[in-house]
């Protein structure tokens, strides 16, 4: 079978391209030619066997069929003529770049035309726009690089390198005649193929030309469709040819435009017989992958081509309907239809517009639109109601027609054409037609009685007008740009209305309404009874239409062409009315029984995503209706609709009614008449666009000060998802920069708030009585009365000016002195606050008004407006009832009203400013009896006033009192880790100076040794946190235990690849120096009883099974691996450290005199340890045999190994050291808990020198001082943490303790009786000190010769000191640089070049000649501070010798003052020359180590002094080179493939595929993510990444822990965007970064998941393994 193959292969190969080419070039039916070839060759090439081999299938296909047609396109090898044509080519300005999935893409704000114009990075880089306001997301694959593309920018529309290319020419100028004719050829015929082949419909047949005859037929026809394998052959190759010529044009422009060419021309059946249209007509039979391929031959080529471009956009618009139609039929995604092109066409400005005049395209989209929503009510209507799911899949589909729809509209044009004049009213009128099928839809009747019993089908109709919005706002803005489609539109828009509302008056009777003397007609309407709609397009759009009317003066220069005599006011405020009746009843709750659907429909009225054409533009309409007419009559229509008539025009009949409606109205009223909406939009008012968007972001700000993406929010966006708020930002608001946490805020500026309008229309209600609130703050906090008066607004424009005129009419002045008198009667009638507050600013509106009109007035104007005038004058129709002056004066002194006497004071005071105002220009003289009225009655009520308000004074600040200490009791709840550290802060800094008191002579302090300061030991009494109880911590009391949290760790690690492979059998009593795995202890430093703890973690455990059964839900801590929360700070624990005395004085005989030097100690040490292991081997052998050896044994004068010490401690204090010991062990190694096993006192050591390091390299980091600046909780950890240590080995076995000492010592001073022991360059030194002296007072105990345990300690610390040195000298890379010693050589230098002589004469002069002392010595001080650092901190804590205040500051002479501490020379080397003897020898024995050779040799590597610290990767400045360096990121694992997710490993560096079943590894049996997987080898178990598709930082620990935690990029308002929505451009913030880096050095991950996870629950149900 191999070889068959394999001939195959070689017959194949055989086929020559160049002698195929030739036969070509001279053949006379060329296409013949070409198709006997490939009809013999593919199905060899491409038959598919068992075993597809797709590398072997490409290799022959490019030898045997592409190449020839290579050559014969080039005349000559295509390694040259390629090249060649490459050169010749100019190729055009577009980069054209199509995008890969998560590819960073980028758009200017400030010179895209729209939002999808965008730039691959490169081009981006070298643009102008990197310096404007730009925009930055990650592609979803597909479109292109819209670089140089001029129709695309505004500015700047090429980059650096585009900018460089020819302008455009014909492109054919640089191919010869010859080239031209071989392309047009060739292309022809294998596009012609590749096209018939892949839109062959046959199955087993083939098409003409290409049936081969040695194929075995199967003639009889099957029943299962099996493809003949020769179609699929060709059709693998007819997709490999598209691609091919894809790839060919890219060498040439020119090549390029013949394909275009030859694409386009039109075949022999005419219309759509292209192969462009072939191939776009059978898109949705085309497979998934044929489509994509082909997409991409369009872009690269149809696209790239200026010319072509417009041809293949016509071809793509005639087709559209057909195309369309296909894709809602289709099942594929729109990405991988041909449909999804028209983004790359209709967003081109000229292409659109050409397309809308040559095409009419505005109408096709629509037509084709409105066709695929057939479904429709008796009145025309859309029904969305009955639709089957198969209908709603096509409603889903069919709305990307509007997207298209707002792609050509999104650039309006500058000049109009008559023909662009035609058919964009054509279009308008399709439009019209579209929404004339909205207007009324999905009406609604009131349910009484019962619920409905099922929720109405409401979605489908706001998708369609949230779609639509956008363009019905940009069909405005095209109308505005010319007069005469304005008028047209408008002539349009209202035809259509009256036909919608044709039949309005039908069956309904006239009734006549009247007040005050005016009276009006309309018809009995009830909303609450009748059907009504919330979906009325046409009459918003007209309304819309309207405004323009006035912005574009087009109403006052033509009004003979406007059918304004034709508008009936009352028609087109009918509908609008009765939507907000509807809202106002909803929100009074009369249409509970009709379930959430209405309520949601109300609130998305509102909302800012649609309010702008539907509330906003229904407040327009009844603005314009108003404008229109009288308007008494206006408000009796207005009342009966909202069912008040009755109340307003009989005057006693309001005892029982709905304070809500009225409300409303009073509400609606304020806003229609003279609030914001007919000011602020341009065209009623006279502003501009900007002080519109001012007005939302003053009123917004008003509430409470917002972060930049809550304020955009808050702002409608327009179709360029801009919402304009930056240009406007800096006048009304100061930008606050955020913290180390939170975002950046906007405040208000204290001048904008005489802006603020208490009842700004786009308030909810929630708002506005939260803003209002503040505000009222705002002005106690500046001292000044708390009335918040109407602003002044800008004037009308004239269209709207009759508008105020309102606010003076009859009806509305019996309205306000209708409710005042209720007011003033406050008890029979149901009236409410809110209502007075409502009328007080109308009033307050009218003042301003009147007051603005008489400070405008010029000469020839009169005074119109006299609403001071008539609000003095006594009601009329009640006769005798007061005039509203009068009443307001009698409500200023309303002891019920005290929150609103502000505001009444305020109209009294305007209305008197007014009236000083006309005096002056005298136009008409008030009646004055009323001012002197007021002021005799104020100064009657004062006294008793005063009284009275200091009464209430007094009750509020009781009042405040009580909510004080309620919040201050809530607080200190929530925030009781805080104060109890803060309470915790001053208890230690109190002690801390204690300790730093002279109790011993601060003179000189040393921490061990025979000279150490003697330290007198303080009583430590302490407090459970549990019982409250207070205890002395002594040896034989009750234990006390700190809560503890004991975890794996890597962060010194210097080789991540290193894992423990068999922890069963792992050795840890060897630290290698490289600190990859190591256990780390902490602690959140609080107290309890060692019976307390186990009496709340046993109830935790119970409660924890309980619950697990009951609920199956997790908690943030795992109770069966022994978790727990500390009781006071929820602190994530897993054991308890005892708290204890310090240990050493318990052994400690302080005899100083006559000490053994370190020759005489360790000549000691040496016979005492010889002694052990000869007692032990005699131990192991007991019959006793050894008996010569035991004559051997001479046993050290004092030494006693019979001897068992007693232990000391209390029962509960011992059962503690076992607990946290095994707890170490078990973490430390993880293995099962065994407190018998014999490596748990060297966990116990290990974990606290590695806790030590940690804590010695955070305060270097962090460049502070040892000591005098760790946080107490960690200062108490470490204390009881040494002391632990320390202590361990009295409840272990002794014998396993002393055999630890000797192996330890043996690494430094060798016996025959431990091989196989690690060189000096494999230990870490502080780790192997720590073990020594931690492990020595086991043979120490049994030593009665009075040496004390201090002079061992010393030694001990010398001698390692020494091996450090050596080890230093060993490994240093210092180079001799030019810089050379200041001064001539010191002692120290001099000395350090003797030992380094001294050890290159040892090591055979391996290493390398170093000259200079100075060198050397400076490396030796800077490779050892790290450990002279942490042995301070170690004896500090083990012996308790106070610091000298020299090492509390960082200061020049650290070194000295670290050694005179340690008991230490200045001049290290004196150690090595004061015991010279000895000394030579142990270093000897150090350097002929087999590995040190070997590392000399430069065979092996070690590390070198002092260690870097780790820190967290680096991370880029800018955050698209992480998305770009990820959408380069392939999935490891399914080659080639782009990942998903790709996660950066921040501690590594390493990129990750997560979240996806191609990265899950098995770990521990459990299918895993990569991320999780990753962590166990890169950070033991705690990970930390930033998963760069959505901008956030992970946190995992084990594989149920993790959360999500804020990145450290933030925009330029001081936010992160987490998920990337926004797309602004995001820098590092590196303070943020240092705090997740300070984070993981101090071990804190795993704690903060917890309390991430206990502050959201939804975080423990995440499946964190899985990431
Ligand atoms: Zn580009
Ligand atoms: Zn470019
Ligand atoms: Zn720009
Ligand atoms: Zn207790
Ligand atoms: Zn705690
Ligand atoms: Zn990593
Ligand atoms: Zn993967």
């Amino acid at each position: 079978m191999e070889t068959e193959v394999q001939a195959i292969d070689r017959s194949l190969l055989d086929c020559s391209a160049e002698e195929v080419a030739v036969k070509w070039l001279q053949a006379t039916d060329l296409p013949k030619e070409v198709y006997l070839h490939l009809a013999y060759y593919i199905p060899k090439i491409y038959s598919r066997g068992p075993n597809p081999a797709p590398q072997r299938e490409d290799m022959l296909a490019q030898h045997i069929l592409l190449g020839p047609m290579e050559w014969y396109l080039c005349g000559e090898d295509p390694a040259f003529g390629f090249p060649k044509l490459e050169q010749a080519n100019k190729p055009s300005h577009l980069c054209g770049r199509v995008f890969k999935v998560g590819e960073p893409t980028y758009s200017c704000r400030d010179c895209a035309v729209d939002p999808t114009c965008v730039l691959c990075m490169e081009c981006f880089l070298g643009s102008i726009h990197r310096e404007h306001r730009y925009r930055m997301t990650t592609s979803g694959g597909g479109g292109f690089c819209d670089c140089g593309d001029t129709e695309a920018w505004k500015e700047g529309p090429y980059c650096q390198k585009h900018e460089l290319s020819s302008a455009e020419t014909d492109p054919l100028m640089h191919l010869s005649e010859d080239m031209i004719a071989r392309a047009y050829n060739i292309f022809a015929i294998m596009f012609q193929y590749a096209v018939d082949i892949l839109t062959w419909e046959k199955e087993n047949e083939l098409p003409p030309g290409l049936e081969t005859l040695n194929t075995s037929r199967q003639t009889k026809p099957l029943k299962v469709q099996v493809m003949h394998s020769s179609i699929v052959a060709h059709q693998s190759f007819g997709l490999k040819l598209l691609t091919w010529l894809g790839n060919i044009i890219g060498y040439s422009d020119g090549l390029r435009r013949i394909l275009c060419q030859v694409g386009l021309q039109e075949g022999p059946d005419g219309e759509n017989s292209s192969l462009v249209d072939k191939l776009m007509l059978s898109d949705s039979k085309l497979w998934k992958g044929a489509r994509s391929v082909y997409h991409q031959l369009f872009m690269s080529s149809l696209l790239m081509d200026l010319k072509y471009k417009k041809l293949f956009a016509i071809r793509f618009a005639r087709n559209y309907e057909r195309l369309q139609s296909d894709y809602v039929k289709d099942d594929h995604d729109r990405e991988f239809s041909i449909a999804d092109l028209s983004v790359q066409i209709f967003t081109v400005p000229s292409l659109a517009r050409m397309l809308i005049t040559e095409e009419n395209l505005m109408t096709t989209i629509i037509k084709t639109f409105m066709d695929h929503l057939r479904h429709r009510d008796i009145q025309g209507r859309f029904q969305f109601e009955r639709y089957t799911a198969l209908q709603a899949f096509k409603f889903r589909r069919v709305q990307s027609l509007i997207l298209d729809l707002k792609y050509v509209l999104i650039t309006k044009p500058t000049d109009w054409s008559n023909d662009l004049r035609q058919k964009f009213l054509e279009g308008f009128d399709a439009f019209l037609e579209l929404l004339k099928c909205m207007q009324g839809m999905d009406p609604i009747t009131r349910q009484v009685g019962q619920h409905i019993e099922m929720e109405p089908e409401w979605e489908a109709a706001f998708t369609l007008q949230m779609k639509l919005t956008h363009v019905i706002s940009m069909m405005q803005d095209w109308c505005a740009l010319d007069e005469k489609v304005l008028i047209e539109a408008y002539k349009k828009c209202l035809t259509v209305l009256m036909q919608c509302h044709s039949g309005f008056t039908d069956g309904e009777q006239p009734i006549v309404l009247s007040i005050c003397g005016h009276s009006v007609e309309t018809i009995r309407y009830c909303v609450s009874q009748e059907k009504v709609s919330i979906h009325l397009p046409v009459s918003r759009l007209l309304a819309g239409l309207h405004v323009l009317l006035s912005k574009s003066e087009v109403a006052y220069k033509f009004p003979e062409l406007l059918p304004l005599s034709e508008l009936s006011p009352p028609l087109l405020i009918e509908h609008p009315l009765r939507c907000l009746v509807l809202c106002a009843q909803v929100h009074a709750g009369m249409w509970r029984r009709n379930g959430f659907s209405l309520v949601n429909q109300i609130y998305y009225y509102h909302n800012v995503k649609c309010r702008r054409e539907m509330f906003d533009k229904d407040i327009i309409m009844l603005q314009t209706g108003l404008s229109m007419m009288d308007p008494n009559h206006f408000l009796m229509i207005m009342l009966s609709r909202f069912d008040l008539y009755q109340i307003f025009s009989t005057p006693d009949y309001g005892k029982r009614f709905n304070t809500e409606n009225t409300n409303k109205v009073l509400l609606y009223l304020v806003i229609i008449f003279n609030g914001e909406k007919n000011r602020f939009s341009p065209g009623m008012g006279q502003v501009n666009a900007t002080d519109e968007i001012k007005r939302e972001i003053i009123h917004q700000l008003s509430i409470r000060p917002m972060a930049h993406s809550e304020l955009v929010k808050a702002l409608p966006e327009n179709e360029n998802k801009e919402t304009g708020m930056e240009s406007v930002i800096e006048a009304v608001a100061c930008f606050k920069k955020p913290g180390l946490t939170g975002r950046g805020l906007y405040e208000l500026k204290p001048e904008c708030t005489k802006d603020f309008n208490l009842y700004f229309y786009h308030f909810s209600r929630a708002e506005q009585s939260k803003a209002e609130e503040a505000q009222r703050k705002l002005k106690r906090q500046n001292r000044e009365d708390t009335a918040l008066p109407p602003p002044v607004l800008p004037p009308l424009s004239p269209l709207f000016a009759s508008l105020i005129n309102i606010l003076q009419s009859d009806v509305m002045l019996c309205i306000m002195g209708t409710i005042l008198q209720w007011a003033v009667e406050h008890n029979g009638y149901a009236w409410s606050e809110s209502m007075l507050q409502r009328v007080l600013h109308l009033i307050g509106m009218a003042l301003q008004e009147e007051k603005q009109h008489l400070e405008n007035l010029n000469e020839e104007n009169v005074v119109t407006f006299t609403f001071t005038q008539k609000i003095s004058k006594p009601g009329e129709a009640p006769s005798n009832s007061p005039s509203i002056l009068a009443m307001l004066e009698t409500l200023q002194n309303a002891p019920h009203l005290e929150v609103h006497k502000d505001m009444i004071r305020w109209i009294l005071k305007t209305f008197n400013a007014i009236k000083k105002l006309r005096e002056n220009s005298s136009t008409s003289p008030v009646p004055e009896t009323e001012g002197n009225i007021i002021e005799e009655g104020s100064r009657d009520k004062d006294k008793a006033e005063r009284k009275r308000k200091a009464e209430i004074a007094r009750l509020r600040r009781e009042k405040i009192m009580a909510q004080m200490s309620e919040m201050q009791r809530h607080f200190i709840d929530e925030n009781k880790e805080l104060f109890q550290q803060t309470l915790e802060e001053l208890a230690t800094s109190t002690s801390r100076a204690l300790d730093n008191s002279p109790t011993v002579s601060d003179t000189k302090l040393t921490a061990l040794g025979p000279k150490q300061t003697r330290v007198t030991e303080q009583r430590q009494v302490v407090t459970c946190i549990l019982c409250q109880e207070e205890q002395e911590v002594k040896v034989d009391s009750r234990a006390m235990v700190l809560a503890a949290f004991v975890q794996r760790s890597t962060v010194l690690s210097k080789n991540r690849n290193k894992v423990i492979q068999d922890p069963e059998k792992y050795d840890p009593l060897f630290m290698h120096p490289e600190l990859s795995c190591g256990t780390h202890t902490g602690s959140c430093g609080h107290i309890m009883h060692a019976h307390c703890w186990q009496r709340y973690f046993d109830a935790v455990q119970a409660k924890e099974q309980r619950r697990q059964q009951r609920l199956r839900v997790h908690t943030s801590y795992d109770v069966e691996n022994g978790e727990f929360l500390c009781p006071l700070c929820e602190c994530l624990s897993n054991t308890v450290i005892p708290l204890l005395p310090p240990p050493r004085g318990l052994f400690n005989r302080l005899d100083f005199s006559d000490q053994p030097n370190l020759a005489q100690w360790m000549r000691t040490i040496s016979q005492q340890i010889k002694a052990l292991y000869i007692l032990r081997e005699e131990e192991n052998n007991s019959c006793g045999s050894n008996s010569e050896k035991m004559d051997e044994l001479q046993l050290p004068k004092g030494f006693r190994p019979d001897f068992q010490p007693k232990n000391l401690y209390s029962e509960s204090i011992k059962e503690m050291l076992t607990t946290f010991g095994t707890a170490i062990y078990k973490v430390g190694l993880k293995v099962h808990p065994n407190e018998e096993d014999l490596r748990v006192p060297i966990m116990c050591w290990g974990s606290c020198a590695y806790t030590i390091q940690t804590i010695e390299q955070i305060l270097t980091d962090e460049n502070k001082p040892l000591f005098g600046n760790l946080p107490c909780r960690q200062d108490d950890c470490l204390t009881s943490l040494t002391r632990f240590a320390a202590a361990h080995w009295t409840v272990s076995s002794l014998s396993a303790v002393q055999g630890h000492f000797c192996r330890l010592l043996a690494s430094l001073v060798p016996n025959e009786k431990n091989e196989n022991l690690p060189c000096i360059l494999d230990i870490d030194m502080f780790h192997l000190l720590v073990s020594l002296v931690l492990s020595f007072p086991a043979i120490y105990c049994q030593d009665f010769s009075g040496v004390s345990l201090g002079t061992g300690d010393l030694h001990i610390f010398h001698l390692v000191t020494m091996a450090h040195i050596v080890q230093i000298l060993l490994t240093s890379s210092t180079e001799e640089n030019g810089m050379d010693q200041e001064n001539p050589n010191s002692e120290e230098e001099a000395a350090a070049l003797t030992l380094y002589k001294f050890l290159c004469q040892r090591t055979g002069s391996a290493l390398k000649e170093m000259s200079s002392g100075w060198h050397l010595w400076r490396s030796i001080k800077a490779g050892i501070m790290p450990f002279l650092r942490c042995s301070a901190l170690f004896f500090h804590y083990l012996n308790g010798v106070p610091v000298p205040s020299e090492i509390q500051v960082t200061g020049a002479s650290q070194f000295e003052h670290l050694c005179s501490y340690l008991s230490l020379p200045n001049n290290l080397i004196c150690l090595f020359q004061e015991n010279s003897k000895i000394m030579n020898t142990l270093v000897e024995s150090w350097c002929s180590n087999n590995e040190v050779n070997r590392y000399l040799e430069g065979k092996r590597q070690a590390i070198s002094y002092a260690r870097e610290s780790n820190k967290l990767i680096d991370l880029p400045d800018d955050y698209s080179c992480l998305i770009n360096q990820a959408s380069n990121f392939l999935c490891p694992k399914s080659g080639g493939d782009k990942s998903r997710a790709p996660t950066l490993c921040l501690v590594c560096g390493t990129m990750l595929c997560s979240q996806s079943y191609c990265c899950q590894t098995e770990l521990e049996g459990e299918d895993v993510g990569a991320c999780t997987a990753h962590t166990y080898a890169c950070g033991s178990g705690v990970g930390i990444f930033l998963r760069v598709r959505e901008c956030q930082v992970l946190f995992l620990a084990g594989k149920t822990k993790g959360c999500f935690y804020a990145p450290p990029y933030l925009d330029d308002y001081g936010e992160t965007d987490q998920g990337l929505r926004r797309g602004n451009p995001l820098h590092l913030c590196k303070e943020r970064f240092k705090k997740i880096q300070k984070l993981w050095q101090q071990h804190s991950i795993t704690e903060e998941i917890g309390h991430a996870q206990e502050a959201n629950q939804t975080l423990v149900g995440i499946d964190w393994q899985h990431l």
